[in-house]
C-alpha cells in the first residue's frame, strides 16, 4: 500500500484524499487549523456541477443558496452594468466551512486519517526527492506528498529548482484583500441587485465590493493587486459608506486580511514524490473567482491519474500527465487570462469610465466577466474572438487590445505546447518559456 501525506485541507486537498483513500491508499492528512474551524467563515460562490464532475454528494442544503445577482461599476461611479443572472442554482453561494466540513467527511468515510491542529513544519528531502514531512518535530516519511496548503506554500521554496516550482507568486500575482461584514441598516432600502462591484475604486489598482447577502450581512472586499494600504482600505470603506446606506459601522465579522490569487498556474506543479494542488499552483482563473472549483478539479485529476497509473515510484516523470491533463483542461487558458488581467490594470480609469458609458459594452456582455457561463474555463475560440469584440468596440483602446489579446493566445498556445511525454530537458526548456512571458511583460519587455 502506497504512503500518500496530504498537507492541508482546502477542497483540493480533501477531495484527492478521499479518491486515494477510497482507492485503497494509505492516506494522511496534516491541517493546521482545528475541526470545525478550517476555511473561510463566510460564503463564496461555485457553480453546482462541480459536486457531479467530481462524483462526489453536494454538501448538505442549509450550506448553499442561489448565488447573488451583481451590479459593477465604473472608477466615477457614473454607470453601471448588471450581470446577468444565471440559472437558478447553476451557481451557487456556499459556505466554505460547510463545503470543506462535507469534503472532510468524505475523506474520512473512504479511508483517509486527518489530523487537525498540527501544522507539517517542513517538507523532508533525499537528495532532490520529497520523501515526507516534520510534524511535532518528528519525520514522517511517504511515497507521495501532496501540496495543498494554499497560496502561501513554505514548501515550494524546498523545491529543487530543476523541476522548475516558483517559490513565489511574483509581480502582479496576488490581490492583497480586506474582507468584514457588518449590521445592515433595516431603514435603508434593499438594493437591487443586492451586490455592487466597482472597477478600479477610487482609482486604485483593483476591485471593492458591498454585498447584502441572504443571511443579511453586509458583505465587505476591498482588494488591491501587490499591496493594500491600512489607510487605503480605509479611504475605500468610507466610500462605501457614503454610496451604500445599508452599510453601518457595526462589525458583525472583524474584517480579516487575505490573499487572493490572481496569477496564472505554475509552470511546474510536480517534482519528485510532490505534487501541487489549487492556490498552492496558483491554479485560480485571475479575476474569475474559480479557485474553489479549479482546486476541485485538480484534486480529482490528480487522483484519477495515480489511480489509473498506479506507479511504482511518485517521480515528476510519473506525475507529468496530472500536469498535461491539468494545462490541457484549464491551465493554458487560464494563462490568456492572466495577460489581458496585466493589460486591464494598465488601462487609466477614465478609459475604463468610457467603456462602462459609451454604450459599446452591454449587460449581456458581463455574462462574460462572471462564472455564470456555460463553462467558464474551457474558453473557445468563439469565447475569446467574443471577449475581443467586447473590447473592439472601443476606438480608443482597439490598438493595445489588439496587442494585449494577440500576446495572451501566444501565451496560452505556449502553455498548449508543453510536452505530453516527461523529458527533463524539454520540460525545463518549455517552463523557462512559459515562466518568462509572464516575468517580460511584467518587465514592460513585451
Ligand atoms: C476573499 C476571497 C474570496 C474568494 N472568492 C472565491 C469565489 O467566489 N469562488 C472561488 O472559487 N474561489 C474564491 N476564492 C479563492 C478560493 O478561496 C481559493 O482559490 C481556494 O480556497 C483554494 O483552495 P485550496 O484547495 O488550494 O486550499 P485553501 O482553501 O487555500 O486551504 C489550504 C489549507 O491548508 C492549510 N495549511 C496551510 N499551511 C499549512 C501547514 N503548514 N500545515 C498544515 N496545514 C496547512 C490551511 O489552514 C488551509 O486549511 C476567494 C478567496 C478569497 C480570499
Amino acid at each position: 500500500m502506497k504512503k500518500v501525506i496530504v498537507i492541508g485541507l482546502g477542497q483540493g486537498g480533501a477531495l484527492v484524499a478521499g479518491k486515494l483513500a477510497l482507492a485503497g491508499y494509505d492516506v494522511e492528512v496534516f491541517e493546521r487549523a482545528s475541526r470545525g474551524a478550517t476555511s473561510h467563515d463566510w460564503h463564496d460562490d461555485i457553480r453546482f456541477d462541480i459536486f457531479e464532475i467530481c462524483g462526489i454528494a453536494p454538501p448538505p442544503t442549509h450550506c448553499y443558496t442561489q448565488k447573488s445577482k451583481w451590479l459593477f461599476v465604473s472608477p466615477d461611479e457614473k454607470n453601471s452594468l448588471k450581470v446577468p443572472p444565471a440559472k437558478p442554482m447553476e451557481e451557487v453561494s456556499v459556505s466554505r466551512r460547510g463545503l470543506v466540513d462535507h469534503l472532510v467527511a468524505l475523506a474520512e468515510e473512504s479511508g483517509a486519517k486527518v489530523h487537525f491542529d498540527t501544522p507539517v513544519e517542513r517538507l523532508v528531502l533525499d537528495g532532490d526527492s520529497v520523501v515526507g514531512v516534520v510534524v511535532d518535530g518528528e519525520e514522517l516519511h511517504a511515497d507521495l506528498v501532496v501540496d495543498a496548503s494554499g497560496f502561501n506554500s513554505p514548501f515550494r521554496a524546498q523545491i529543487p529548482a530543476k523541476f522548475g516550482v516558483p517559490a513565489e507568486a511574483g509581480k502582479g500575482g496576488v490581490m492583497k484583500g480586506w474582507r468584514g461584514f457588518f449590521v445592515r441598516n433595516e431603514e435603508a432600502e434593499t438594493p437591487n441587485p443586492e451586490s455592487t462591484l466597482y472597477v478600479k475604486h477610487l482609482d486604485g489598482a483593483g476591485i471593492s465590493w458591498c454585498n447584502l447577502n441572504d443571511r443579511n450581512e453586509v458583505d465587505v472586499l476591498i482588494g488591491r493587486i501587490d499591496t493594500l494600504t491600512e489607510e487605503d482600505k480605509d479611504k475605500c470603506l468610507e466610500a462605501l459608506y457614503k454610496s451604500h446606506p445599508i452599510l453601518t459601522d457595526q462589525v458583525l465579522k472583524e474584517g480579516k486580511w487575505v490573499d487572493i490569487g490572481l496569477r496564472c498556474t505554475a509552470g511546474g506543479i510536480v517534482a519528485d514524490g510532490y505534487a501541487l494542488v489549487g492556490d498552492s499552483a496558483f491554479m485560480t482563473m485571475p479575476f474569475m473567482g474559480s479557485g474553489i472549483e479549479a482546486s476541485m478539479k485538480a484534486g480529482l485529476w490528480l487522483g484519477e491519474h495515480i489511480i489509473s497509473t498506479n506507479p511504482d515510484k511518485f517521480d515528476a516523470e510519473h506525475l507529468w500527465g496530472y500536469q498535461v491533463k491539468y494545462f490541457e483542461e484549464l491551465g493554458a487558458s487560464y494563462t490568456l487570462v492572466d495577460v489581458v488581467k496585466r493589460w486591464a490594470l494598465n488601462i487609466n480609469p477614465d478609459e475604463i469610465n468610457w467603456l462602462f458609458g459609451c454604450g459599446a459594452v452591454t449587460n449581456e456582455d458581463m455574462a462574460l466577466l462572471s462564472t455564470d457561463t456555460e463553462n467558464p474555463v474551457k474558453l473557445t475560440l468563439g469565447d475569446i474572438l467574443k471577449k475581443v469584440g467586447i473590447l473592439l468596440k472601443n476606438g480608443h483602446l482597439i490598438g493595445q487590445a489588439i496587442k494585449w489579446v494577440l500576446k495572451g493566445v501566444n501565451a496560452m498556445n505556449v502553455a498548449k505546447k508543453l510536452p505530453k511525454k516527461y523529458n527533463l530537458k524539454k520540460v525545463q526548456k518549455w517552463q523557462n518559456k512559459y515562466d518568462n512571458i509572464i516575468v517580460k511583460i511584467e518587465r514592460g519587455k513585451q
